[in-house]
């Protein structure tokens, strides 16, 4: 039975396309994500819920430039106050669809550091977008802040991203999963930190990709599947090109291959493809990326895309529990 999860939200499970991403839109947003979600704990499925916080933690950091009268907050700060912010949206609408359904399983956010390699390439060279697209570069050039330009969407502030190696609260999240409690942990990838010499745990200013932060979590807990739920329903080949093709089911190696070939960008797919590569390596059993509103039907093997450590697939009526 494979019965505990990892469950990545993506960014679009808070805040769509388009939206300035106010409280009440995040509300109303996480409810439509969670109903799904909500379906999975009721069929007995144990789960950790973890998600992104690119909006959040950049509009943190802009509140907190544009105000001289109060403390200055480092970026670790920011990331811990997302994780609170996104926890308490995710875990109190969870909690009133259970109650509703009559449901009495508890939802419990845990703050989550995450230890990575202080002298991590990515320090120096920071690749991690946060906060609002600009029409133009020219502010950031101004404060001499990092920039790329994301996918001709416009220009994004960009933080250093380290790799995540290992989670500090991991016990106590893997006591409280095998116990029934639905965790939001590792919110937005975690606060990154790393251990001194005297064995101190010191914060980063960066922010991890909750993607690989996700993978490193279900190794931890033990989970029999990670499940990335993200904009679009299945993974292709050849993304947005006449050429493109939509992946149902690919095996490790595939995934290796298509990697390599350069099918999955650094920053949006290639850290989904990594984490479930490392996954399925570590003895997960299957991975599944695919849309938030289609998750029912990709539990049940009929979307998605599905990633396995080999051919072997299980014929459709098992995905039903
Ligand atoms: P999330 O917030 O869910 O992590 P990302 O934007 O980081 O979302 O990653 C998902 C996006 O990756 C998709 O919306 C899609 O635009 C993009 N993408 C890039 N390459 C591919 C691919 N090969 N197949 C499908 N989607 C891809
Ligand atoms: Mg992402």
């Amino acid at each position: 039975m494979n019965k505990k999860i990892v469950l990545a939200l993506g960014g679009n499970a808070l805040i769509k396309e388009g939206q300035k991403g106010t409280i009440p839109e995040q509300y109303v947003n996480a409810y439509k994500a969670l109903k799904h979600v909500s379906e999975l704990i009721k069929r007995g499925y144990k789960i950790a819920i973890t998600h992104g916080n690119g909006p959040q933690v950049g509009a943190i950091i802009i509140r907190d430039e544009a105000d001289n009268t109060s403390y200055d907050l480092p970026l670790s700060v920011a990331v811990a106050q997302s994780q609170g912010e996104i926890g308490l949206i995710i875990t109190q609408t969870l909690k009133n669809q259970l109650m509703t359904n009559g449901i009495n399983r508890d939802v419990a956010t845990i703050l989550t550091h995450v230890v990575c390699d202080k002298n991590d390439p990515s320090m120096k060279n920071p690749t991690k977008p946060i906060g609002p697209f600009y029409k133009t570069s020219n502010t950031f050039r101004e404060k001499g802040i990092s920039f790329i330009e994301d996918s001709g969407r416009g220009y994004r502030r960009v933080v250093p991203s380290p790799m995540p190696l290992d989670i500090i609260e991991k016990e106590t999240i893997k006591l409280l999963v095998d116990r029934g409690v639905i965790v939001v942990a590792v919110g937005g990838g975690g606060i990154p930190v790393y251990i001194t010499k005297k064995g101190k745990i010191e914060s980063i200013d960066g922010v991890v990709d909750k993607d690989l932060a996700s993978y490193v979590l279900a190794d931890c807990i033990k989970a029999d599947q990670l499940i990335i739920l993200t904009y679009v329903e299945k993974v292709a080949l050849n993304f947005n090109k006449p050429n493109q093709k939509w992946l149902d089911h690919i095996t490790v190696k595939e995934a290796k291959k298509y990697l390599k070939e350069g099918h999955f960008p650094p920053g949006s797919m290639e850290p989904k493809i990594k984490s479930a590569i490392h996954f399925l390596e570590n003895g997960g059993k299957r991975v599944i990326i695919t849309s938030i509103d289609k998750l029912p039907e990709a539990m049940k093997g009929k979307t998605g895309t599905h990633i396995t450590s080999n051919t072997f697939i299980l014929p459709r009526t098992k995905f039903h529990t």
